[in-house]
């Protein structure tokens, strides 16, 4: 053994690999249960998936279509735990789907959507939502012709990678140790723990850790083939999701949109004195750092945005694309589970967890499990805090 890893500092009750919202949590979550926790990212807080969410805390009013209601019920109670101890990242928004007379989905079938979706965010007052009529309210430049009525529903927004930084920061005032950047090199079991091996810019660095989480989001596979023994390594999708940045404050409010083409839900959002449109779902087969928004997809958004605002004039300034890891399935992929999939190597005794899909929404719920299910393999320790009451810092 090496003399780096005879020095205590360097051992560790859990290693996370991946600084997004997802290892960004597991860390908090562990410190918080007074656990030793090294979190390795190999290029910047949330530089990955957590970047490049449509930044909605939200039940996910499009997933009661595929029946995932504990899915919608879990991220609606998470939204409120957000809203408490993150008031200033997390916010209120109130956003507006408009009915055509060639939509897809009839005002009824929204009312009762909507009408479930506050059900299962136990009928609360921010809940409520409301149907308007077109005198009731001045929606500029949205098209007139054709419509029915318009909606008006409730949900949260924050800025993705600033949650995350908050996570980050909150798991290190608990005590974890932070790597970054810091890449995963190799990882192998020699008796009972994982001797780690990192790049730094400084060099090679090396730790122990009892348990070894993988929380590397779309690279979670190419993390895993680098441990010794190899662990389970399920079949799953990259589904690439695209955002445009548009120069001119079209969206003066969050607008819910069907897409005229696929009926697939885009959103449409104010975002930082300009506007925010995404996403779409398309499969995605190669390297994760090589993912790029391609002309299909701006035309397809674009084609959406005119749709609905045929005045508009929009600039793209920006193209931010993201994947998603989705279970393999035989539907298309706007219809899979969103649910988070953990893979373990035991289901008694784990010492590798591993992070499939998920939400930036559920990030606390899903680290709560990850706890959950590594108590068995952890020695008892002194709980610090409860992240569900504990406020988050302020990244900056
Ligand atoms: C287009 C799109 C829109 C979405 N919109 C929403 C939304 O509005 N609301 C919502 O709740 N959810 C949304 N989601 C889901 C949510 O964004 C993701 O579930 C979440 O961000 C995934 O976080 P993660 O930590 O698992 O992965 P990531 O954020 O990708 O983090 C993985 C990290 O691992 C690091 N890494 C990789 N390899 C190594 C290595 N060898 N060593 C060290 N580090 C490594 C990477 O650099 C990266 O930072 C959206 C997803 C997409 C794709």
């Amino acid at each position: 053994m090496s003399p780096e890893l005879a020095d205590s500092a360097s051992r560790y009750d859990i290693a996370v690999i991946g600084g997004g919202i997802h290892g960004a949590g597991v860390a908090q979550a562990a410190a918080a249960a007074g656990h030793s926790v090294l979190l390795v990212e190999r290029s910047a807080w949330g530089a990955g998936t957590s970047s490049k969410s449509s930044k909605l805390i939200h039940g996910g009013l499009r997933y009661l279509q595929s029946g995932a209601l504990g899915l919608v019920r879990e991220s609606l109670r998470e939204r409120e735990t957000l809203l408490r101890i993150a008031p200033h990242l997390v916010h209120r928004a109130t956003f507006h789907i408009p009915v055509y007379r060639e939509s897809r989905y009839r005002p009824w079938q929204l009312y009762l959507g909507l009408t479930l979706y506050w059900a299962l965010a136990g009928f609360g007052r921010s809940g409520r939502f409301a149907t308007l009529s077109a005198s009731d309210a001045d929606f500029p430049g949205l098209r007139r012709s054709g419509w029915q009525t318009l909606f008006r529903y409730c949900d949260a927004r924050t800025d993705d990678r600033r949650l995350t930084q908050a996570v980050v920061a909150s798991a290190a005032s608990l005590g974890a140790t932070l790597a970054c950047p810091a890449r995963l090199e190799s990882a192998r079991r020699v008796r009972d723990v994982w001797e780690i091996d990192l790049t730094e810019p400084q060099g090679i660095r090396q730790a122990t850790a009892r348990i070894l989480i993988n929380c590397a989001g779309p690279w979670v596979d190419s993390v895993a083939t680098t441990i010794n023994p190899t662990p389970p390594r399920p079949a799953f999708d990259l589904v690439q999701g695209t955002h445009l940045v548009l120069s001119s404050p079209i969206a003066d409010r969050c607008y819910y949109l069907e897409s005229p083409s696929d009926g697939r839900a885009v959103f449409f959002l104010p975002w930082q004195g300009k506007s925010l449109l995404g996403t779409t779902e398309t499969l995605f087969h190669g390297n994760p750092d090589e993912v790029r928004t391609t002309p299909a997809e701006e035309a397809y958004l674009l084609g959406v945005l005119r749709h609905y605002f045929p005045t508009a004039e929009p600039v793209v300034t920006e193209r931010m694309a993201g994947l998603r890891v989705l279970p393999q399935g035989a539907t298309t992929v706007f219809k899979r589970s969103r649910e988070v999939v953990l893979v373990a190597d035991s289901r008694h005794q784990p010492s590798y967890i591993a992070i499939y899909g998920g939400k930036l929404t559920g990030y606390r719920a899903t680290a709560a499990k990850v706890l959950r299910l590594a108590a068995t393999a952890l020695p008892r320790r002194r709980i610090r805090a409860d992240t569900a009451r504990l406020v988050l810092p302020d990244p900056d």
